[in-house]
């Protein structure tokens, strides 16, 4: 199901669906005619069917992500499409996807899109792109200076993680987040967690809390613990998505991430 939400000039479309006991939502964004995202091929056909009324001449991807380029190869192929370069080889290839993800989204045709790194530009709008790794090495932020708007994609999605993937490494989101949080901007748009009118309190929110993580997964550390012990005292509960992840998604990423990069025993 799509519902779309308006703010300022920006169109925001929300697709929402479940599976098992689990409920997501992604949204895609337009903006000025520059698509931010194309969602997961899951939702094909009711975005296709919502894009076919509106017009857009440019399609920007926050990373390679099934999720995000989903609906690439289906979208008006005679629209540049751009990525970080890190993603293209990414998009290039067939994505071999762990199976629950391949059910929960759907998997993506391999397509080619065109690097871009700096910046991005509409008839109304200069976008400033930061690299922001950690949740995936291609993830781009778009910043709007004159209007505060930061399209953050994964970066942001919650303030209080409990789980990460695999793939994805905590100082690095760390460092992603210090390097946004040193421009100027207010209204946060998140892949996942909508329009953040506060966005800014959010990703700092989200920064003070990984930076608490970090500490204190370094201490127990160097006191000698092992990861595992490390993680059962910080985390003792598990979430449904670990079990339905086989714990690609687990809060054992968390701890391995941080004493991959940070520790000193
Ligand atoms: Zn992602």
């Amino acid at each position: 199901m799509l519902t779309v939400t308006e703010f300022e000039s920006i169109k925001a479309i929300k697709g929402t669906f479940k599976l098992g006991g689990v409920r997501m939502n992604v949204y895609l964004y337009l903006v000025d005619e520059l698509l931010i995202d194309s969602g997961p091929k899951r939702l094909q056909k009711e975005i296709l069917n919502y894009l076919s009324q509106e017009t857009y001449n440019q399609i920007f991807f926050t990373h390679h992500h099934e999720d995000h380029t989903g609906n690439a190869s289906v979208l008006n192929t005679n629209v540049p499409t751009y990525i970080h370069p890190i993603g293209i080889q990414l998009c290039e290839q067939k994505p071999h996807l762990p199976f629950y993800r391949r059910v929960f989204w759907g998997s993506r045709k391999p397509f080619t899109p065109a690097p871009i790194e700096r910046q991005l530009q509409t008839k109304h709008h200069t976008f400033e792109l930061i690299h922001t790794p950690g949740h995936a090495p291609d993830h781009l932020a778009l910043l709007e200076k004159e209007k505060g708007w930061l399209f953050t994609g994964d970066l942001y999605v919650m303030s209080h993680p409990k789980s990460i993937f695999a793939f994805e490494s905590i100082p690095d989101v760390i460092k992603s987040l210090e390097k946004v949080l040193t421009y100027d901007f207010d209204t946060v748009f998140c892949s996942h967690a909508g329009i953040l009118p506060n966005g800014r309190r959010r990703l700092e929110e989200k920064l003070h809390y990984l930076r608490s993580v970090q500490d204190q997964v370094l201490k127990k550390y160097n006191d000698g613990k092992p990861a595992s012990l490390i993680q059962k005292e910080l985390f003792p509960s598990k979430h449904i998505l670990n079990y339905f992840s086989l714990f690609e998604n687990s809060s054992k990423h968390i701890v391995t991430s941080i004493i991959n990069k940070g520790g000193s025993r």
